[in-house]
C-alpha cells in the first residue's frame, strides 16, 4: 500500500508505528476498542485468542478498551512489547482525532504489580561485545538496581544469563556482523547500534549520573560493559519513555569473588527452580523470608555463593547470634512482618508514578524501623558482629518523614491521585478552606429542602443531585400547581418535573468549583509530598537493601532452627567432611520415609574421588547432590543439614547428569552430556567439586563405560578435583585397585527372600551386584521374564572375566596428566577429549 492510497487514519497509524522499535505490537485506539493491524493483528489474535478480521486487505483484531488491562498482561507475559496509542483531543466533525503514544510496556520494564513476582527481580539486560569481551548490564526498573560486568567468553556470558534470567535482553542491531557470536536468546530485542558504542554510551551514562567520568563507579576501561549499560539507559529514556531518575547508582560486579555454578549445574541442582509441578528447589526449601526484598536477595545469594571465608563467617555470625537468643529471632521476624516492598514502592514513586497508597505503605514500613533497630542493637551487645553492626548502621529511621506522612495522608487513601480524598484535614490550610466551602454549600443545600417544603407547602418536594444535571428541585405531578414563580423548569420526568433556582445554581457553582479546586490542590500536594519522600531516595534504598540482608539471615536462622542444622567450619583447605548430612529439600519433603543421613569425607589427596555404586533407586543421585547442596549452602553463609561439617571452600561446583537420566533436555542429549563433560575436564581445578551422575549412559554400554572410565581417570590424575561419581557401571569400582585417591562406596541394600530393601546408607566398598533384576521384579515384570534375565546375566558375567578369573577392565590403565595450557595453543591439542 503506498502512502497516497492510505486513509488519513492509516497514515496516522503508520507515522506512530515508525517511531517504535521493531517488533512492538501497536494497540491503536479507535472508539471503544484498541485495534491492531497487519502482522501485529496476526500475532496478537493468536496469543489473545480473539477473532482476526479484515478491513479491505488489512488484517486486524481488537480488544475493548475498558478491558484492555487483562489483554495487555497476556501479551507482555507472552514476551511481547506493547505500545498504546490513545486518542488525545476531542473528536471534531470532519477531522481526524489526534492520537498519541501514551505507554510502551515490555517484559523487562513492566511495573504493574499484577505482572510481577514479588520475590523475583524483573530484569532488563543488555549485551555488548567489544574488544573480544562481553559487556553485560542489567537493571530492575522497579527497584532501581543497576549493575554491569564484563565476561571473557561466550560460555561465561551464557552462565551469567542463566543466573540473571532477564525478561528482556537488548542487543545491537549491528551485532550479527560482529566477530564475537552472541548467544541465542528468545528474549533478545535488537536496538540501534549507535546507543551501544562505548563513546556514545559513556556520554549517556555520564550525563545521567551527572559525573565527569565513570571512574567513581569503578568501571573505567570497561568499554564493553559501558556500551551495554548506556544502551539500557538510552532504551529506557528514548524508546520506552520512562523516567530513570531513581537509577542513582551503577555497580560494577565481577565473578572472581563468587563460586561459579554454571548454567547446567544450576539446573541440575535445582537451585532456584525445579522441573516437576511441585517446587523442589533449594530456594524453596530455604525461603522463610518475610519481605519481598528478602525473597529476591535470597535468590541472588543462592545464585552467587561466595569463595572467601571472612564474609561467610560474618553471615554465620549473625545467624548464630539470632539462634542464640530465640526471642530475638522471633522479634526480628515479627518486626519484619510489618515491612512492605520498600524498594518497589519507592521505585514506583520515583518514576513519577505511584499513589497515596504507596505513601501509606512506605509509612507503615518505616514505622517498624525503630523496633527493628532496637532488636538489632540487642544482638550487637553480645559479641563482635561486623555484619550486624553494618546492617544496623545502614537502616535509617526517618522520624520526620514518618511524622509527615502520618499527619498528611488518611488511613485508607484512594487509588487515584486526581480524585482527592488523600489528605487529612489540618494538613493544608487552603485545602481545609476549600473543603469547608464544599461542606457548607452541601449543608446549605441539605437545609434547602426543608426550607422549600415550608415555603411552598409541598411535602414531597425533594432536592436532588445527578452528575449530568447537577442540583435540582423535584416536584411530583400532583403538586405542580403549588410551584412558585421563581422556579425554572428544567426537565419533565414520568412522575413530575425538575426545577432549578438561581440561588441553587450559584451554590452549586461554588460547591463544584471548590471541589474541583480541592482535587487539583490535593494532586499538587501529593506531588510535593512525593518529592519530599524522594529527597531521601538513597537513604531509603540503602535501608531497603540492609533490611533485605537481615531478612535473608533471619530466614536462614529460622530454617536452621526448624530443621536442626549445624554451623559448618569453613577454611581454605581441601577437606570436605560432612557428618550425618541430609538432602536439604528431600529432608523437608519426605512424607512416609524418614530421610537417612549420610557422611562424606573428601580431602583432595587420599580421598579424592569416590565411586558410588548401587542399584537403581538406591539413593545415589540424592546422596551426591546433597553433598553439592550442602557445600553451596555453606558458601552462602547458611547453616547446613548435618550434625557436623567442615568445608574447604570450593571455587566451582560442576554437576553433570548422564543423558538418559535427564530426559527433559530433548534430542542429542549424549552430545550435550559430552560437551558438558568436556567443559568440566577443561575447567575444573583442584579446588572444584565435581558431581557426576551416570556419565556415559547415553550411548552403548561399552562406549559409555569406556568414557566413564577415562573421565574418572582424568579427573583423578590430572584435574585432582574432589569428585563424587555415581554410576551403575560396577566395573568402575576396579579403578580403586590402580588409583590411590579412589575410594569405592555403595548404597546398602538388604536382600530378603530374593527381594531388596533399600537402606539408603552409604557404606564403603563397591556394590557386589546391580540388583537390576530385583528392581525389575519390584516393578512388576512377569516371573518368567525375571527368571530368564537371571540366566542371561549369569552367562554374561562369565564372559567378563579373563581365563584366570580376574576382571578384564582393570588392565592397562596408564596414568594420564592434563596437557599444560600454553598461550594460544589450547584448542589445538586436547588428546584426552578424543571421544568426539
Ligand atoms: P538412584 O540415583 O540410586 O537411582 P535416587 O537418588 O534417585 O536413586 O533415589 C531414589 C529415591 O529414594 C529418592 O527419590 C528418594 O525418595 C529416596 N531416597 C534417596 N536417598 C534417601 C535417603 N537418604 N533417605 C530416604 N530416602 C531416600
Ligand atoms: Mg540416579
Amino acid at each position: 500500500m503506498s502512502e497516497e492510497t492510505l486513509t488519513p487514519m492509516m497514515q496516522q497509524y503508520q507515522s506512530v508505528r515508525r517511531t517504535l522499535p521493531g517488533e512492538t505490537l501497536l494497540l491503536f485506539r479507535l472508539g471503544d476498542f484498541y485495534e491492531m493491524f497487519f502482522e501485529d493483528a496476526k500475532t496478537a489474535s493468536a496469543i489473545l485468542n480473539v477473532a482476526l478480521t479484515k478491513r479491505g486487505q488489512v488484517p486486524m483484531c481488537g480488544v475493548p478498551y475498558h478491558a484492555a488491562e487483562g489483554y495487555l498482561a497476556k501479551l507482555v507475559k507472552a514476551g511481547k512489547r506493547v505500545a498504546i496509542c490513545d486518542q488525545v483531543g476531542e473528536p471534531q466533525p470532519g477531522k481526524i482525532v489526534r492520537r498519541e503514544l501514551t505507554q510502551v510496556i515490555s517484559p523487562g520494564t513492566v511495573s504493574d504489580l499484577n505482572l510481577l513476582d514479588a520475590k523475583r527481580n524483573n530484569y532488563l539486560a543488555a549485551i555488548h561485545a567489544h574488544g573480544g569481551r562481553y559487556g553485560f548490564a542489567f537493571v530492575d526498573t522497579t527497584t532501581g538496581e543497576f549493575r554491569l560486568t564484563e565476561l571473557p567468553d561466550l560460555p561465561a556470558l551464557e552462565d551469567e544469563l542463566a543466573r540473571v534470567t532477564p525478561a528482556e535482553v537488548l542487543v545491537s542491531d549491528q551485532a550479527s556482523g560482529a566477530k564475537e557470536p552472541l548467544p541465542e536468546l528468545p528474549v533478545a530485542v535488537e536496538c540501534d547500534g549507535y546507543a551501544f558504542l562505548p563513546e556514545q554510551a559513556g556520554f549517556t551514562l555520564r550525563e545521567h549520573f551527572k559525573v565527569q567520568s565513570l571512574d567513581g563507579f569503578g568501571c573505567s576501561g570497561m568499554a564493553a560493559a559501558i556500551g551495554a549499560a548506556g544502551a539500557i539507559l538510552h532504551y529506557l529514556k528514548h524508546q520506552m519513555r520512562r523516567s530513570v531518575s531513581h537509577l542513582v547508582k551503577l555497580s560494577v560486579y565481577s565473578h572472581s569473588g563468587f563460586m561459579t555454578v554454571d548454567a547446567a549445574s544450576q539446573a541440575n541442582l535445582e537451585l532456584v527452580a525445579s522441573r516437576g509441578a511441585k517446587d523442589m528447589s533449594l530456594l524453596h526449601a530455604l525461603d522463610r523470608t518475610i519481605t519481598p526484598m528478602g525473597g529476591r536477595l535470597l535468590r541472588d545469594w543462592i545464585l552467587h555463593p561466595l569463595r572467601e571465608v571472612a564474609p561467610l563467617t560474618a553471615r554465620q555470625g549473625v545467624i548464630a547470634a539470632l539462634l542464640g537468643e530465640s526471642f530475638l529471632l522471633s522479634s526480628v521476624r515479627e518486626a519484619l512482618r510489618g515491612i512492605r516492598d520498600i524498594e518497589r514502592t519507592i521505585g514506583r514513586l520515583s518514576q513519577a508514578g505511584g499513589n497515596a497508597r504507596d505513601l501509606m505503605a512506605l509509612r507503615c514500613s518505616l514505622e517498624q524501623l525503630p523496633d527493628l533497630r532496637a532488636h538489632l542493637a540487642a544482638l550487637l551487645g553480645r559479641d563482635e558482629q561486623p555484619l550486624a553492626a553494618q546492617i544496623h548502621a545502614e537502616i535509617g529511621e526517618f522520624p520526620a518523614l514518618v511524622a509527615l506522612l502520618a499527619g498528611a495522608v488518611v488511613e485508607e487513601p484512594p487509588v487515584s491521585v486526581k480524585e482527592g480524598g488523600i489528605f487529612r484535614d489540618g494538613h493544608d490550610a487552603t485545602l481545609d478552606e476549600l473543603r469547608a466551602a464544599c461542606r457548607d454549600g452541601k449543608e446549605w443545600i441539605a437545609q434547602l429542602q426543608q426550607r422549600e417544603i415550608e415555603t411552598t407547602g409541598i411535602k414531597s418536594l425533594k432536592v436532588r443531585f445527578t452528575s449530568v444535571f447537577g442540583y435540582f428541585i423535584e416536584v411530583t405531578k400532583a403538586n405542580l400547581a403549588s410551584v412558585p414563580e421563581h422556579y425554572i423548569r428544567k426537565q419533565t420526568t414520568v412522575n413530575g418535573e425538575r426545577f432549578i433556582t438561581p440561588e441553587l445554581k450559584e451554590m452549586e457553582g461554588r460547591i463544584l468549583g471548590a471541589d474541583e479546586r480541592s482535587k487539583a490542590l490535593e494532586y499538587e500536594l501529593f506531588v510535593a509530598l512525593r518529592e519530599r519522600v524522594l529527597d531521601e531516595l538513597e537513604a531509603l534504598q540503602r535501608t531497603a537493601a540492609a533490611i533485605a540482608q537481615l531478612d535473608v539471615l533471619a530466614s536462614l536462622a529460622e530454617v536452621a532452627r526448624l530443621f536442626g542444622y549445624c554451623r559448618p567450619v569453613l577454611h581454605d583447605g581441601l577437606r570436605l567432611e560432612i557428618r550425618d548430612g541430609r538432602h536439604p529439600v528431600l529432608d523437608q519433603s519426605l512424607a512416609e520415609e524418614k530421610f537417612v543421613p549420610n557422611d562424606v569425607r573428601l580431602d583432595g589427596a587420599e580421598e579424592r574421588l569416590h565411586i558410588i555404586t548401587g542399584p537403581n533407586m538406591a539413593g545415589k543421585s540424592t546422596y551426591i547432590r546433597q553433598v553439592a547442596l550442602i557445600v553451596l549452602m555453606a558458601q552462602i553463609g547458611s547453616y547446613v543439614p548435618a550434625t557436623a561439617a567442615e568445608v574447604g571452600l570450593v571455587d566451582r561446583i560442576f554437576t553433570r547428569v548422564g543423558a538418559s537420566d535427564d530426559l527433559s533436555r530433548g534430542q542429542s542429549t549424549f552430545m550435550v552430556e559430552m560437551n558438558e563433560t568436556a567443559n568440566i575436564l577443561n575447567n575444573a581445578t583442584e579446588r572444584s567439586l565435581v558431581i557426576l551422575d551416570e556419565i556415559g549412559r547415553g550411548t552403548s554400554t561399552f562406549d559409555g563405560l569406556s568414557i566413564a572410565w577415562s573421565v574418572a581417570e582424568y579427573l583423578h590424575d590430572a584435574v585432582k578435583a574432589r569428585t563424587l561419581f555415581a554410576t551403575h557401571y560396577q566395573e568402575l569400582t576396579e579403578l580403586a585397585m590402580t588409583r590411590p585417591g579412589v575410594r569405592n562406596f555403595n548404597v546398602a541394600v538388604r536382600e530378603w527372600n530374593d527381594q531388596i530393601v533399600f537402606l539408603r546408607k552409604i557404606v564403603p566398598g563397591g556394590a557386589d551386584q546391580s540388583y537390576g533384576i530385583q528392581v525389575a521384579r519390584l516393578a512388576g515384570l512377569p516371573g518368567a521374564v525375571v527368571a530368564r534375565a537371571k540366566e542371561i546375566l549369569a552367562n554374561l558375567e562369565q564372559s567378563e572375566l579373563n581365563a584366570d578369573g580376574k576382571p578384564k577392565l582393570a588392565e592397562a590403565s596408564p596414568r594420564v596428566s592434563r596437557p599444560r595450557k600454553r598461550g594460544g595453543e589450547e584448542d589445538g591439542e586436547r588428546p584426552q577429549m578424543a571421544f568426539f
